[in-house]
């Protein structure tokens, strides 16, 4: 068939399975061209398809050699719907991994439930033995705990006064002024339970109790910092709430797992295009205006070029792992250096719909979120035939 991309607002509902084995390559070509890293041998990313696990995923396997299990929430294609551009994804990442003779595996369901910790355990157990870095990179909407059968949804809302800024739609260059109310005690707690550290707690409790987690292991989660700009919706709202507790949980983890030799990180990342981030109001137009002064500056990075600097510079340096002054890591440090953010903040306030796109880079705002969804990818033709039906090597 034909695909073309459909969107709904912030959601594109098709994808392009030769324009994500296309991108999927990108990464892999990026790190390839980097010195290569002695880092994790066994590595199990939970919310490995898209953004930032996924390139933790590439990372691990083309410049450490590892062997790598991938857990996520994706769908393959029915009928004439297209997969998620995270199966696609997913099924050009193992292929590339098997022909450099890498071991990897996909596990497809929901990360939060017990079942599938079951599932990834058995599954490490049989195949690698014990896993040496956990990467914890689940971004969701909605969370079923396992043990009480409630669901959370989580909410993007500032804490306590009402939140006015500019927001762009991405699709048209609209800029307009988005309020939004403040969230309610219970939407704190349900975004909380979705985002915060708890389910990664108890990823790390049940693979070493199962054994599988080895001595020394090193797990990790990725959290946002960003400017003031964002900070009523983001840090200081509750996902910020909910990354306050994500860290809190490094913080625990970082003991439990000292233990054995062991370590937790929270490494703050860069603010990015990702299906996630373009969910929030306010962050887009940010982005954009960050992307037009790091492009110009010299200092852009994507997803594979954040990660590859966290694996390379900060996880796996050879010695001690940098952190400030509260343990976290810190990847965003070029996106916060003072002069970008004096620059994006003159940007900031001249922004409208007149300027948006001579302002800031929404233009490559715009062609990185199809790109998500494998459109827009130069060497792609649009308009052949695609055969939609894409199966992963080693889907469990
Ligand atoms: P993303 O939407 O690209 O990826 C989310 C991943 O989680 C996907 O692989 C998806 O399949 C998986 N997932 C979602 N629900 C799941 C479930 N129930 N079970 C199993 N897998 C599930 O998101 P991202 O932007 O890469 O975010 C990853 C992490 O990085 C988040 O903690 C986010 O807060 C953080 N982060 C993002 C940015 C940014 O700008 N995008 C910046 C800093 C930190």
């Amino acid at each position: 068939m034909i695909i073309k991309p459909k969107t709904r607002g912030f959601i594109c509902t098709t994808a392009h399975p030769e324009g994500c084995a296309r991108q999927v390559q990108r990464q892999i070509n990026y790190v390839k061209g980097q010195p290569s890293i002695d880092g994790p041998r066994n590595v199990l990313v939970v919310g490995a398809s898209t953004g930032y696990g996924l390139a933790s995923r590439i990372v691990s396997a083309f410049s450490a050699g590892a062997n790598t299990v991938g857990v996520y929430f994706d769908k393959g294609a029915e009928g004439s719907r297209t997969a998620t551009a995270g199966w696609y994804n997913s099924a050009a990442f193992e292929s590339a991994a098997a022909e450099a003779g890498l071991k990897s595996y996909s596990i497809v369901g929901d990360a939060f439930s017990d079942e599938i910790k079951d599932k990834t355990i058995e599954l490490i157990r049989e195949e690698l033995g014990k896993v040496d870095l956990v990467v914890y990179s689940v971004a969701s909407p909605r969370r079923t705990h396992p043990k009480t059968g409630e669901t959370f949804s989580s909410v993007i809302k500032p804490l306590g006064d009402v939140y006015t800024n500019k927001t762009v739609n991405f699709h048209n260059g609209d800029v307009t002024e988005a309020t939004i109310e403040p969230a309610t005690e219970d939407e704190l707690r349900q975004t909380i339970a979705v985002m915060g550290g708890e389910d990664w707690q108890m990823w790390i409790d049940a693979l070493q109790a199962a054994g599988v987690l080895a001595e020394g292991a090193t797990t990790v989660a990725y959290s946002y910092i960003g400017p003031s700009i964002t900070h009523a919706v983001y840090r200081d709202g509750t996902i910020g709430a909910a990354k306050n507790d994500l860290e809190a949980t490094a913080h625990r983890l970082h003991e439990q797992l000292g233990a054995s030799g062991g370590r937790a990180f929270v490494s703050v990342n860069k603010a990015l295009v990702t299906q996630s981030s373009s969910a929030i109001p306010v962050v887009p137009l940010y982005i954009s205006a960050l992307y037009k002064v790091m492009k110009e500056r010299g200092l852009h990075e994507g997803c594979i070029e954040q990660m590859y600097r966290l694996f390379s510079d900060r996880l796996y340096n050879g010695g001690t792992t940098p952190v400030d002054e509260k343990g976290l890591i810190r990847v965003d440090d070029w996106e916060m250096k003072p002069e970008i953010q004096e620059e994006v903040a003159k940007l900031w306030a001249a922004l409208t719909t007149e300027n948006v796109y001579e302002l800031s880079d929404l233009e490559g705002y715009r062609k990185e979120f199809f790109g998500l969804f494998g459109f827009e990818t130069d060497g792609i033709d649009y308009e052949a035939e695609a055969n939609p039906d894409v199966a992963i090597p080693n889907l469990r």
